[in-house]
């Protein structure tokens, strides 16, 4: 089987299960869990923030920043193809009582001038704007990377106003790896920042949210509340301390290989990729509309490929660990037989 629907599908290695075993452990909640411990002073440490958290999930690390940094009744301004809009089940309102604000982007950046506009004032009849969130790579634009400039420029807005921002990282270590910027030059326009450890950085479960000391004080706090509390949770970190040390570079092999499969693509005349790939996605729509993407995944399953639908008329492409160099010329022979 080669599995393209995401990068979250890869599965623990020998090393990793080894580390498991043989992880040092204690009771989290209490704080006392060694490798937990190493893996949140880490994190901080690579993200240059004073503190970190290990979370069940990157939409858990989202949640924690809007029930920290806001107050019920307070909105949101995101991208309006942002994964905390589209793809966390409403969760901020759900659970944090805010309501959401989204601005159309570019390539999943949004137009500084246009958030600064969309702030609102003091008039008694308005939501208060609690914060800015910003994604980076951004998912729906097809793994784009956001530049340093474009998140200094939000950063400017969001402090001239007193509003936080929050950057929604869960793939920051694409960013880094296409650009040679580091996670840290990223997360200096950010007061916190989530990253998945379970995506392309390979590690079985979890993210990290990171911020202040206080503002992690806090969100130890929600995610207790939110039951993310958990005991001896060193089992989990010790393939995340492996995946966070071991995996950031690798990634740059992802990106090749999603650089692969798009220029052989870009030769069929019966499909076309159509986002730029900066980073492990791809974006692919049928060029005729006679063919539907339904017939062209099942296409793809009979010879043991899959890959996800991803809106209307498009699919979705992503690569990972469990990719080699040899799938992707497999896969574009596959896709040479449509039709
Ligand atoms: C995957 C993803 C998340 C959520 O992570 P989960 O661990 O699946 O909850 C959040 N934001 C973006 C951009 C993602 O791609």
């Amino acid at each position: 089987m080669i599995d393209l629907r995401s990068d979250t599908v890869t599965k623990p290695d020998e090393r990793m299960r080894r580390a498991m075993y043989e992880a040092e452990v204690g009771d989290d909640v209490y704080g006392e869990d060694p490798t937990v411990n190493r893996l949140e002073e880490r994190a901080a440490e690579l993200l240059g923030k004073e503190a970190a958290l290990f979370v069940t999930s990157g939409t858990q690390g989202n949640q924690i920043a809007g029930l920290v940094h806001c107050r019920p009744g307070q909105e949101v301004i995101l991208e309006s193809q942002a994964h905390i809009f589209l793809y966390e089940g409403g969760a901020m309102s759900a659970l944090a009582g805010l309501q959401l604000k989204p601005i159309d982007g570019v390539r999943g950046a949004m137009d500084p001038t246009l958030v600064e506009a969309a702030i609102r004032g003091t008039d008694i009849h308005e939501p208060e704007t609690g914060l800015i969130c910003i994604e980076n790579t951004h998912n729906k634009a097809g793994g784009a990377v956001l530049p340093v400039e474009h998140m200094k420029a939000i950063y400017e807005v969001a402090q001239r106003h007193g509003i936080p921002v929050h950057l929604d990282g869960a793939r920051l270590f694409n960013a880094q790896a296409a650009t040679g910027i580091t996670v840290a030059e990223f997360a200096r326009y950010t007061d916190t920042v989530q990253f998945c450890l379970s995506k392309g950085l390979g590690a079985p479960v979890g993210s990290i949210i990171a911020g202040s000391a206080e503002f992690i004080a806090k969100a130890r706090k929600w995610r207790k509340r939110l039951g993310g509390g958990l005991r001896q949770v060193g089992v989990l970190a010790a393939p995340a301390l492996l995946a966070l040390e071991e995996n950031p570079s690798r990634l740059v092999v992802d990106h090749e290989h999603a650089k692969l499969l798009a220029d052989g693509i870009s030769d069929l005349s019966t499909l076309q990729v159509i986002n730029q790939v900066d980073t492990n996605i791809l974006l692919v729509k049928l060029t005729n509309s006679d063919h539907t993407t339904e017939a062209l995944l099942n296409h793809l399953r009979e010879s043991k490929i899959v890959a996800g639908g991803f809106g209307p008329g498009i699919i979705r492409f992503v690569t990972h660990n469990g990719i080699t160099k040899k799938d992707i010329q497999h896969v574009l022979h596959v896709l040479g037989q449509f039709f």
